[in-house]
Protein backbone atom coordinates (compact mmCIF):
# COMPACT_ATOMS: atom_id res chain seq x y z
CA UNK A 1 0.00 0.00 0.00
CA UNK A 2 2.74 2.11 0.95
CA UNK A 3 3.65 2.03 -2.99
CA UNK A 4 0.59 2.63 -4.34
CA UNK A 5 1.10 5.97 -2.03
CA UNK A 6 4.21 6.89 -2.32
CA UNK A 7 3.23 10.66 -2.84
CA UNK A 8 2.18 10.98 0.25
CA UNK A 9 5.55 10.58 2.86
CA UNK A 10 7.22 13.92 1.71
CA UNK A 11 3.41 15.23 2.47
CA UNK A 12 3.13 13.74 5.69
CA UNK A 13 6.82 15.50 6.81
CA UNK A 14 4.60 18.81 7.50
CA UNK A 15 2.96 16.83 10.41
CA UNK A 16 6.33 16.92 12.93
CA UNK A 17 6.14 16.21 16.18
CA UNK A 18 8.33 17.30 19.37
CA UNK A 19 9.47 14.45 21.97
CA UNK A 20 11.03 15.67 24.55
CA UNK A 21 13.60 13.10 25.88
CA UNK A 22 12.65 13.27 29.36
CA UNK A 23 9.14 12.19 28.49
CA UNK A 24 10.27 9.25 26.90
CA UNK A 25 12.66 7.70 29.27
CA UNK A 26 9.65 8.34 31.92
CA UNK A 27 7.62 6.43 29.94
CA UNK A 28 10.30 4.00 29.28
CA UNK A 29 10.81 4.00 33.19
CA UNK A 30 7.30 3.34 33.96
CA UNK A 31 7.35 0.61 31.26
CA UNK A 32 10.24 -1.08 32.58
CA UNK A 33 8.67 -1.27 36.10
CA UNK A 34 5.43 -3.05 34.86
CA UNK A 35 7.11 -5.19 31.96
CA UNK A 36 6.31 -9.28 33.23
CA UNK A 37 9.30 -11.13 33.86
CA UNK A 38 8.50 -13.50 30.26
CA UNK A 39 8.35 -10.78 28.36
CA UNK A 40 10.87 -8.21 29.46
CA UNK A 41 10.29 -6.31 25.68
CA UNK A 42 7.29 -3.88 26.37
CA UNK A 43 6.20 -1.27 24.08
CA UNK A 44 7.75 1.82 25.65
CA UNK A 45 11.46 0.57 26.49
CA UNK A 46 11.65 1.06 22.63
CA UNK A 47 14.36 3.86 20.83
CA UNK A 48 16.34 4.67 23.88
CA UNK A 49 18.26 5.62 20.94
CA UNK A 50 16.10 8.73 20.25
CA UNK A 51 18.08 12.02 20.85
CA UNK A 52 16.38 14.11 24.01
CA UNK A 53 14.52 16.71 22.21
CA UNK A 54 14.40 14.62 18.91
CA UNK A 55 10.99 14.80 16.80
CA UNK A 56 9.48 12.03 15.13
CA UNK A 57 5.91 11.04 13.63
CA UNK A 58 2.90 12.20 15.34
CA UNK A 59 2.29 8.44 15.75
CA UNK A 60 2.85 5.44 18.30
CA UNK A 61 5.82 4.05 15.27
CA UNK A 62 7.93 7.54 16.13
CA UNK A 63 10.18 8.32 13.36
CA UNK A 64 12.89 11.00 13.58
CA UNK A 65 11.79 13.87 11.20
CA UNK A 66 13.53 17.16 10.63
CA UNK A 67 13.00 20.00 13.03
CA UNK A 68 10.84 23.08 12.47
CA UNK A 69 9.92 26.17 13.64
CA UNK A 70 6.52 26.59 14.61
CA UNK A 71 5.86 30.24 11.88
CA UNK A 72 2.78 31.86 11.31
CA UNK A 73 -0.29 33.85 12.42
CA UNK A 74 -1.72 32.63 16.40
CA UNK A 75 -4.95 31.52 16.83
CA UNK A 76 -6.02 32.22 20.38
CA UNK A 77 -9.23 31.22 22.10
CA UNK A 78 -9.92 34.22 24.42
CA UNK A 79 -12.72 34.14 27.36
CA UNK A 80 -13.56 30.15 27.95
CA UNK A 81 -13.54 27.99 30.73
CA UNK A 82 -10.25 25.97 29.91
CA UNK A 83 -10.53 22.06 31.13
CA UNK A 84 -7.10 20.55 29.84
CA UNK A 85 -7.69 17.11 31.75
CA UNK A 86 -4.19 17.34 33.68
CA UNK A 87 -4.99 20.02 36.21
CA UNK A 88 -7.73 18.78 38.17
CA UNK A 89 -11.00 21.33 38.13
CA UNK A 90 -12.30 24.05 35.52
CA UNK A 91 -10.40 27.76 34.96
CA UNK A 92 -10.52 30.78 32.97
CA UNK A 93 -7.53 31.13 30.87
CA UNK A 94 -6.24 31.86 26.87
CA UNK A 95 -5.09 29.56 24.71
CA UNK A 96 -2.75 30.50 22.01
CA UNK A 97 -1.52 27.76 19.37
CA UNK A 98 1.08 28.42 16.43
CA UNK A 99 1.85 26.03 13.53
CA UNK A 100 0.32 22.68 14.95
CA UNK A 101 1.17 23.24 18.56
CA UNK A 102 0.17 25.08 21.73
CA UNK A 103 2.50 27.76 22.25
CA UNK A 104 1.03 28.93 25.66
CA UNK A 105 -1.75 28.53 28.17
CA UNK A 106 -2.07 32.34 30.06
CA UNK A 107 -4.36 33.95 32.30
CA UNK A 108 -7.58 35.52 30.70
CA UNK A 109 -6.83 38.89 30.78
CA UNK A 110 -3.45 38.05 28.61
CA UNK A 111 -2.22 39.90 25.68
CA UNK A 112 1.09 40.32 23.62
CA UNK A 113 -0.14 37.59 20.29
CA UNK A 114 0.93 39.05 17.00
CA UNK A 115 -1.50 41.90 14.94
CA UNK A 116 -2.16 39.16 12.74
CA UNK A 117 -3.40 36.37 15.44
CA UNK A 118 -7.13 35.19 14.72
CA UNK A 119 -8.93 35.42 17.69
CA UNK A 120 -11.68 33.13 18.80
CA UNK A 121 -14.14 33.96 21.46
CA UNK A 122 -15.06 31.23 24.05
CA UNK A 123 -16.58 33.25 26.51
CA UNK A 124 -18.96 30.76 28.57
CA UNK A 125 -17.90 28.02 26.48
CA UNK A 126 -15.49 25.09 27.89
CA UNK A 127 -12.27 24.65 26.29
CA UNK A 128 -11.07 21.43 26.46
CA UNK A 129 -8.50 18.68 24.68
CA UNK A 130 -9.94 17.23 21.42
CA UNK A 131 -11.98 13.80 21.95
CA UNK A 132 -10.25 9.94 21.25
CA UNK A 133 -12.63 7.24 20.78
CA UNK A 134 -10.42 4.44 21.40
CA UNK A 135 -12.39 1.53 19.74
CA UNK A 136 -13.97 2.48 16.29
CA UNK A 137 -14.75 0.75 12.84
CA UNK A 138 -15.17 3.46 10.43
CA UNK A 139 -14.60 1.61 7.44
CA UNK A 140 -17.76 -1.18 8.35
CA UNK A 141 -20.85 -1.28 6.65
CA UNK A 142 -23.92 -0.02 7.77
CA UNK A 143 -27.28 -0.81 7.02
CA UNK A 144 -27.37 1.40 3.72
CA UNK A 145 -24.76 -0.55 2.20
CA UNK A 146 -25.49 -3.11 -0.89
CA UNK A 147 -24.63 -6.44 0.64
CA UNK A 148 -21.78 -6.83 -2.53
CA UNK A 149 -20.10 -3.40 -1.36
CA UNK A 150 -19.70 -4.59 2.32
CA UNK A 151 -16.05 -6.29 1.37
CA UNK A 152 -15.02 -3.42 -1.16
CA UNK A 153 -11.79 -1.42 -0.13
CA UNK A 154 -13.15 1.42 -1.91
CA UNK A 155 -16.26 1.64 -0.47
CA UNK A 156 -15.20 1.31 2.68
CA UNK A 157 -12.37 4.26 2.36
CA UNK A 158 -15.50 6.31 1.32
CA UNK A 159 -17.65 5.13 4.47
CA UNK A 160 -14.90 5.67 6.51
CA UNK A 161 -14.29 8.88 5.27
CA UNK A 162 -17.37 10.37 5.72
CA UNK A 163 -17.46 8.16 9.34
CA UNK A 164 -14.69 10.93 10.16
CA UNK A 165 -16.11 13.58 9.27
CA UNK A 166 -19.07 12.87 11.70
CA UNK A 167 -16.79 12.34 14.18
CA UNK A 168 -14.88 15.63 13.55
CA UNK A 169 -17.82 17.43 13.54
CA UNK A 170 -18.68 15.81 16.93
CA UNK A 171 -15.25 17.09 18.66
CA UNK A 172 -13.02 13.74 17.86
CA UNK A 173 -9.29 14.63 17.10
CA UNK A 174 -8.33 11.03 16.82
CA UNK A 175 -9.39 7.57 16.93
CA UNK A 176 -8.35 4.22 17.05
CA UNK A 177 -9.66 2.21 14.36
CA UNK A 178 -9.21 -1.30 15.29
CA UNK A 179 -10.26 -3.77 12.04
CA UNK A 180 -11.76 -2.25 8.94
CA UNK A 181 -12.13 -3.75 5.11
CA UNK A 182 -8.56 -4.62 3.28
CA UNK A 183 -6.20 -1.50 3.71
CA UNK A 184 -8.80 1.19 3.94
CA UNK A 185 -7.98 2.14 7.75
CA UNK A 186 -4.22 2.39 6.56
CA UNK A 187 -5.30 5.15 3.59
CA UNK A 188 -7.59 7.25 5.89
CA UNK A 189 -4.86 7.15 8.77
CA UNK A 190 -2.03 8.28 5.86
CA UNK A 191 -4.78 10.58 4.31
CA UNK A 192 -5.29 12.31 7.46
CA UNK A 193 -2.51 12.31 8.41
CA UNK A 194 -0.80 14.56 5.41
CA UNK A 195 -4.31 16.67 5.78
CA UNK A 196 -5.53 15.46 2.78
CA UNK A 197 -8.61 15.01 4.20
CA UNK A 198 -10.72 16.64 6.48
CA UNK A 199 -10.66 13.83 9.56
CA UNK A 200 -9.63 12.79 12.73
CA UNK A 201 -6.28 11.08 13.68
CA UNK A 202 -6.30 7.79 12.82
CA UNK A 203 -4.47 5.49 14.91
CA UNK A 204 -5.34 2.18 13.12
CA UNK A 205 -4.95 -1.75 13.63
CA UNK A 206 -5.78 -2.38 10.15
CA UNK A 207 -7.00 -6.06 10.20
CA UNK A 208 -7.64 -8.40 12.98
CA UNK A 209 -5.41 -11.00 13.57
CA UNK A 210 -6.91 -14.28 14.41
CA UNK A 211 -6.46 -18.21 14.49
CA UNK A 212 -8.68 -20.40 11.76
CA UNK A 213 -12.23 -20.59 12.28
CA UNK A 214 -11.53 -17.49 15.59
CA UNK A 215 -13.79 -14.32 16.23
CA UNK A 216 -15.15 -12.36 12.70
CA UNK A 217 -14.20 -15.70 10.17
CA UNK A 218 -16.80 -17.79 11.65
CA UNK A 219 -19.45 -18.82 9.44
CA UNK A 220 -22.06 -17.53 8.50
CA UNK A 221 -19.91 -14.84 7.75
CA UNK A 222 -21.88 -11.75 8.64
CA UNK A 223 -20.99 -7.84 7.18
CA UNK A 224 -17.93 -6.74 8.38
CA UNK A 225 -16.59 -10.58 9.02
CA UNK A 226 -14.67 -12.73 6.54
CA UNK A 227 -11.22 -12.65 4.72
CA UNK A 228 -11.39 -8.75 3.50
CA UNK A 229 -11.40 -7.72 7.67
CA UNK A 230 -10.18 -10.43 9.61
CA UNK A 231 -6.76 -12.77 8.78
CA UNK A 232 -6.68 -16.25 9.72
CA UNK A 233 -3.05 -17.81 10.69
CA UNK A 234 -1.94 -20.50 12.32
CA UNK A 235 1.22 -21.61 14.35
CA UNK A 236 3.41 -19.04 16.16
CA UNK A 237 5.61 -18.28 12.74
CA UNK A 238 2.75 -17.05 10.92
CA UNK A 239 1.69 -14.88 13.90
CA UNK A 240 4.04 -12.84 13.74
CA UNK A 241 4.32 -12.65 9.97
CA UNK A 242 0.75 -10.95 10.09
CA UNK A 243 2.22 -9.09 13.16
CA UNK A 244 5.00 -7.46 10.61
CA UNK A 245 2.30 -7.63 7.76
CA UNK A 246 0.30 -5.50 9.64
CA UNK A 247 3.12 -3.02 10.77
CA UNK A 248 4.46 -2.77 6.74
CA UNK A 249 1.26 -1.57 5.64
CA UNK A 250 1.10 1.50 8.66
CA UNK A 251 -0.46 -0.16 11.52
CA UNK A 252 -0.17 2.17 14.65
CA UNK A 253 -1.29 -0.93 17.03
CA UNK A 254 -1.90 -4.71 17.06
CA UNK A 255 -5.34 -6.51 16.99
CA UNK A 256 -5.70 -9.75 17.82
CA UNK A 257 -8.90 -11.62 18.49
CA UNK A 258 -9.52 -15.37 19.85
CA UNK A 259 -9.16 -17.84 19.59
CA UNK A 260 -5.05 -18.32 19.45
CA UNK A 261 -2.92 -21.21 21.60
CA UNK A 262 -0.77 -19.46 23.79
CA UNK A 263 2.45 -19.77 21.45
CA UNK A 264 0.91 -18.02 19.34
CA UNK A 265 -0.26 -15.46 21.63
CA UNK A 266 3.51 -15.37 22.42
CA UNK A 267 4.74 -14.77 19.27
CA UNK A 268 2.93 -11.97 18.22
CA UNK A 269 3.13 -9.93 21.25
CA UNK A 270 6.74 -10.14 21.14
CA UNK A 271 7.26 -9.47 17.48
CA UNK A 272 4.69 -6.41 18.36
CA UNK A 273 6.64 -5.18 21.37
CA UNK A 274 10.00 -5.45 19.38
CA UNK A 275 8.11 -3.33 16.17
CA UNK A 276 7.48 -1.18 19.41
CA UNK A 277 3.63 -1.32 18.87
CA UNK A 278 1.39 -2.09 21.54
CA UNK A 279 -1.20 -5.03 21.56
CA UNK A 280 -4.87 -5.52 22.45
CA UNK A 281 -7.39 -8.33 22.46
CA UNK A 282 -10.76 -9.16 21.53
CA UNK A 283 -11.10 -12.02 23.33
CA UNK A 284 -12.51 -13.72 26.34
CA UNK A 285 -12.00 -16.39 29.26
CA UNK A 286 -9.29 -19.08 28.65
CA UNK A 287 -7.85 -16.44 25.96
CA UNK A 288 -8.12 -13.61 27.97
CA UNK A 289 -5.74 -15.45 30.64
CA UNK A 290 -3.30 -16.70 27.65
CA UNK A 291 -3.29 -12.92 27.08
CA UNK A 292 -2.73 -11.96 30.03
CA UNK A 293 0.07 -13.96 30.48
CA UNK A 294 1.75 -13.37 27.24
CA UNK A 295 2.32 -10.09 28.15
CA UNK A 296 -0.60 -8.43 26.37
CA UNK A 297 -1.07 -3.98 26.99
CA UNK A 298 -4.37 -4.08 26.76
CA UNK A 299 -8.11 -5.91 26.71
CA UNK A 300 -11.64 -4.79 24.59
CA UNK A 301 -15.22 -5.49 25.69
CA UNK A 302 -17.06 -6.72 28.77
CA UNK A 303 -16.00 -10.32 27.27
CA UNK A 304 -16.01 -12.84 30.08
CA UNK A 305 -13.34 -13.57 31.94
CA UNK A 306 -11.97 -15.08 35.65
CA UNK A 307 -11.71 -12.54 38.55
CA UNK A 308 -8.11 -14.12 38.55
CA UNK A 309 -7.94 -12.89 35.32
CA UNK A 310 -8.93 -9.42 36.30
CA UNK A 311 -6.11 -9.57 39.66
CA UNK A 312 -3.36 -10.14 37.24
CA UNK A 313 -4.51 -7.52 34.36
CA UNK A 314 -4.59 -5.23 37.72
CA UNK A 315 -0.98 -6.53 38.82
CA UNK A 316 0.41 -6.37 35.36
CA UNK A 317 -0.77 -3.30 34.29
CA UNK A 318 -2.76 -4.44 31.44
CA UNK A 319 -5.15 -1.51 30.99
CA UNK A 320 -9.09 -2.00 29.72
CA UNK A 321 -11.22 -0.58 26.59
CA UNK A 322 -15.01 -2.11 28.27
CA UNK A 323 -17.19 -0.73 25.62
CA UNK A 324 -20.47 -0.82 27.30
CA UNK A 325 -22.64 0.53 25.36
CA UNK A 326 -22.00 -1.35 22.17
CA UNK A 327 -22.96 -4.63 24.01
CA UNK A 328 -25.91 -2.80 25.59
CA UNK A 329 -27.28 -1.83 21.79
CA UNK A 330 -26.68 -5.38 21.17
CA UNK A 331 -28.98 -6.95 24.27
CA UNK A 332 -31.07 -4.08 23.30
CA UNK A 333 -32.15 -4.88 19.59
CA UNK A 334 -31.22 -9.21 19.83
CA UNK A 335 -32.94 -9.47 23.18
CA UNK A 336 -29.86 -10.81 24.63
CA UNK A 337 -26.37 -12.50 23.11
CA UNK A 338 -26.49 -15.35 22.20
CA UNK A 339 -22.78 -16.44 20.93
CA UNK A 340 -21.28 -18.28 17.84
CA UNK A 341 -18.96 -20.88 17.32
CA UNK A 342 -16.31 -18.62 18.36
CA UNK A 343 -17.97 -16.92 21.10
CA UNK A 344 -19.34 -19.82 23.57
CA UNK A 345 -20.76 -17.50 26.13
CA UNK A 346 -23.85 -15.28 26.96
CA UNK A 347 -24.13 -12.16 28.83
CA UNK A 348 -26.29 -9.50 30.34
CA UNK A 349 -26.02 -5.91 30.83
CA UNK A 350 -25.80 -6.54 34.44
CA UNK A 351 -22.86 -9.07 34.20
CA UNK A 352 -21.28 -6.58 31.81
CA UNK A 353 -21.23 -3.88 34.32
CA UNK A 354 -20.49 -5.91 37.10
CA UNK A 355 -17.20 -6.88 35.54
CA UNK A 356 -16.73 -2.89 34.85
CA UNK A 357 -17.15 -2.60 38.57
CA UNK A 358 -14.40 -5.21 39.21
CA UNK A 359 -12.01 -4.21 37.27
CA UNK A 360 -12.40 -0.58 38.36
CA UNK A 361 -12.24 -1.15 41.93
CA UNK A 362 -8.98 -3.79 41.01
CA UNK A 363 -7.26 -0.01 39.69
CA UNK A 364 -7.33 -1.70 36.10
CA UNK A 365 -6.85 1.83 33.83
CA UNK A 366 -9.73 1.90 31.43
CA UNK A 367 -10.31 3.71 28.62
CA UNK A 368 -13.22 5.32 26.17
CA UNK A 369 -13.92 3.39 23.02
CA UNK A 370 -17.67 2.88 21.30
CA UNK A 371 -17.10 0.13 19.13
CA UNK A 372 -18.87 1.41 15.65
CA UNK A 373 -19.89 -1.76 14.48
CA UNK A 374 -23.10 -1.85 12.57
CA UNK A 375 -24.62 1.76 12.42
CA UNK A 376 -22.92 2.79 15.41
CA UNK A 377 -20.59 5.30 13.73
CA UNK A 378 -23.75 7.28 12.80
CA UNK A 379 -25.12 7.43 16.71
CA UNK A 380 -21.38 9.50 17.36
CA UNK A 381 -21.56 11.30 19.79
CA UNK A 382 -24.55 9.73 21.20
CA UNK A 383 -22.80 6.37 21.65
CA UNK A 384 -19.44 7.92 23.32
CA UNK A 385 -21.52 9.83 25.61
CA UNK A 386 -23.18 6.92 27.18
CA UNK A 387 -20.28 5.08 27.75
CA UNK A 388 -19.22 8.30 29.18
CA UNK A 389 -22.04 7.56 31.79
CA UNK A 390 -21.55 3.92 32.12
CA UNK A 391 -18.36 5.21 33.72
CA UNK A 392 -20.06 7.57 35.52
CA UNK A 393 -22.77 5.29 36.97
CA UNK A 394 -19.73 2.83 37.95
CA UNK A 395 -17.50 5.34 40.02
CA UNK A 396 -16.15 7.44 38.32
CA UNK A 397 -16.10 11.36 38.47
CA UNK A 398 -17.55 13.14 35.48
CA UNK A 399 -14.03 14.94 35.26
CA UNK A 400 -12.80 11.77 35.47
CA UNK A 401 -14.41 9.94 33.09
CA UNK A 402 -13.68 13.14 30.55
CA UNK A 403 -10.43 12.52 31.36
CA UNK A 404 -10.36 8.81 30.38
CA UNK A 405 -11.80 9.89 26.92
CA UNK A 406 -8.79 12.12 26.79
CA UNK A 407 -5.45 11.89 28.39
CA UNK A 408 -5.63 8.51 29.46
CA UNK A 409 -6.86 7.46 26.21
CA UNK A 410 -4.21 9.33 24.55
CA UNK A 411 -1.51 7.61 27.15
CA UNK A 412 -3.19 4.11 26.17
CA UNK A 413 -2.12 5.13 22.54
CA UNK A 414 1.26 5.54 23.27
CA UNK A 415 0.70 9.41 22.51
CA UNK A 416 0.47 10.85 25.99
CA UNK A 417 3.19 13.47 25.71
CA UNK A 418 1.62 14.62 22.56
CA UNK A 419 -2.05 14.31 22.92
CA UNK A 420 -5.18 14.09 25.24
CA UNK A 421 -4.06 17.75 27.24
CA UNK A 422 -4.10 21.49 26.78
CA UNK A 423 -0.52 21.91 27.48
CA UNK A 424 1.93 23.86 26.21
CA UNK A 425 4.04 22.10 23.41
CA UNK A 426 1.41 19.95 22.53
CA UNK A 427 -0.20 19.08 18.96
CA UNK A 428 -3.11 21.51 18.96
CA UNK A 429 -6.15 19.38 19.55
CA UNK A 430 -8.91 21.48 20.75
CA UNK A 431 -12.65 21.80 20.93
CA UNK A 432 -14.97 24.53 22.06
CA UNK A 433 -18.08 23.18 23.41
CA UNK A 434 -20.95 25.37 23.92
CA UNK A 435 -22.14 24.48 27.42
CA UNK A 436 -20.70 22.55 30.61
CA UNK A 437 -19.56 18.65 30.04
CA UNK A 438 -17.44 18.83 33.35
CA UNK A 439 -20.84 19.03 34.67
CA UNK A 440 -23.48 18.07 32.25
CA UNK A 441 -22.15 15.06 30.06
CA UNK A 442 -24.90 15.52 27.75
CA UNK A 443 -23.69 18.79 26.64
CA UNK A 444 -20.60 17.08 24.87
CA UNK A 445 -23.02 17.00 21.76
CA UNK A 446 -22.82 20.95 21.80
CA UNK A 447 -19.16 21.17 19.83
CA UNK A 448 -19.34 24.08 18.27
CA UNK A 449 -15.17 24.84 17.23
CA UNK A 450 -12.31 22.21 16.67
CA UNK A 451 -9.15 22.59 16.00
CA UNK A 452 -7.00 19.62 15.00
CA UNK A 453 -3.17 20.06 14.39
CA UNK A 454 -3.53 23.48 14.83
CA UNK A 455 -5.53 23.74 11.73
CA UNK A 456 -9.34 25.29 12.70
CA UNK A 457 -11.67 22.54 10.80
CA UNK A 458 -15.00 23.23 12.25
CA UNK A 459 -15.74 26.27 12.93
CA UNK A 460 -19.27 27.18 14.28
CA UNK A 461 -20.16 23.42 13.68
CA UNK A 462 -19.98 23.31 9.94
CA UNK A 463 -16.48 22.07 8.27
CA UNK A 464 -14.70 24.63 6.67
CA UNK A 465 -11.95 23.66 4.24
CA UNK A 466 -9.66 25.88 2.08
CA UNK A 467 -10.30 25.98 -1.28
CA UNK A 468 -8.21 24.38 -3.88
CA UNK A 469 -5.44 26.81 -5.18
CA UNK A 470 -4.60 25.36 -8.83
CA UNK A 471 -0.78 24.34 -9.72
CA UNK A 472 0.58 26.27 -12.64
CA UNK A 473 1.20 24.62 -15.48
CA UNK A 474 4.06 23.47 -16.67
CA UNK A 475 4.31 26.35 -19.06
CA UNK A 476 1.83 29.43 -20.29
CA UNK A 477 -0.58 27.76 -23.23
CA UNK A 478 -1.26 27.62 -25.59
CA UNK A 479 2.38 27.90 -26.33
CA UNK A 480 3.27 31.26 -28.68
CA UNK A 481 4.63 29.16 -31.49
CA UNK A 482 1.79 27.15 -32.36
CA UNK A 483 -0.45 28.36 -35.32
ZN1 LIG B 1 -14.68 -3.75 17.71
Amino acid sequence: MKAKLSFLPSLARICLAATTGAALLAISAGSAAQAPANNPVQPNDRRPFLAPGARTSDDPVRIPRKPVAETGPELVIRGGRLFDAVSGGVRPATVVIQGNRIKAVLPPDATGWGADARIIDAAGKTVMPGLIDMHTHVTYPDRATPIDEQASEGGGTLRGQRNLRYFLESGFTSVRDLNGVSNAPFLLSEWSAAGMIPAPRVFAAGWIITGTGGHATERPVSPSHGPDYAKEVDGPDAWRGMVRKAFKEGASVIKIASHFAPDEVRAAIEEAHLLGLKVTCDCETIYTEMAVDAGIDMIEHPLPRSDAAIAKMAKKKIAAVPTLQVYQNLLDRAGGFYGSTSRRFTMTSQGNFDEFKKMKAAGIVMGIGTDTIGDASLMVPNSYIAELKWFVRGGYTVTDALKAGTIVNARLLDMGDELGSIEPGKLADIIIVDGRPDENLDDLARVEHVIKDGKWLIEGGALVTPRHVSQPLVKPSPPADVK
